[in-house]
């Protein structure tokens, strides 16, 4: 059996395949799973906020799911510990062809704050080439509707606040 962490490599590959949809304002709702993958739980507690009546997440075109089987998108925060690799790597395998992965908060992007800690992988800078990511410390609910709504629509915008843009990086 492979260690987790060349596991999640391995999962990960694919992501190379990102592709922005375009917005659904009419038809099925884009729907993401979140998955927390080991940090403060700032970024994750903003997405949590995001859920809650005070943002037209709905009204935008998202939906967020209970189950990785469920959803469109992938939305990561934390760094990537070690122990949480296997979860990552489950929750991408389980999600339908199609699906995407999104990093939201630094920490995800490339460890942040524990990027040279012992116990984490790095973030998904390490361990994938192209992918789509909404900087902060933590993004705001608000930067963080906003960055995917801009990366529903196309929109590769890297100019603005670090906080309220989205950003489409290549490690190539
Ligand atoms: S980016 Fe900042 S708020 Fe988000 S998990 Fe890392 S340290 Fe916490």
């Amino acid at each position: 059996m492979q260690p987790a962490p060349l596991t999640m490599m391995l999962a990960l590959l694919d992501v190379q395949k990102w592709r922005p949809r375009p917005m659904r304002r009419h038809g099925p709702r884009i729907r993401f799973f979140t998955l927390e993958a080991g940090s403060c739980e700032g970024c994750a507690m903003e997405l949590v906020s995001l859920g809650s009546s005070a943002y037209p997440l709905e009204g935008s075109g998202f939906q967020r799911v209970q189950h990785p089987e469920d959803a469109d998108w992938l939305l990561v925060t934390g760094s990537v510990t070690r122990s949480s690799a296997s979860a990552l790597a489950s929750a991408w395998e389980a999600m339908p062809a199609g699906r995407s992965l999104v990093a939201v908060g630094n920490c995800a992007y490339d460890g942040g704050l524990w990027k040279n800690n012992y116990a984490t992988l790095g973030g998904i800078h390490t361990l994938t080439r192209v992918y789509s990511s909404i900087p902060g410390c933590p993004p705001s609910p608000s930067a963080i509707l906003q960055a995917l709504v801009e990366l529903a629509e196309g929109v590769s915008s890297s100019t603005g606040s670090q906080a309220s843009s989205a950003s489409r990086r290549s490690r190539q």
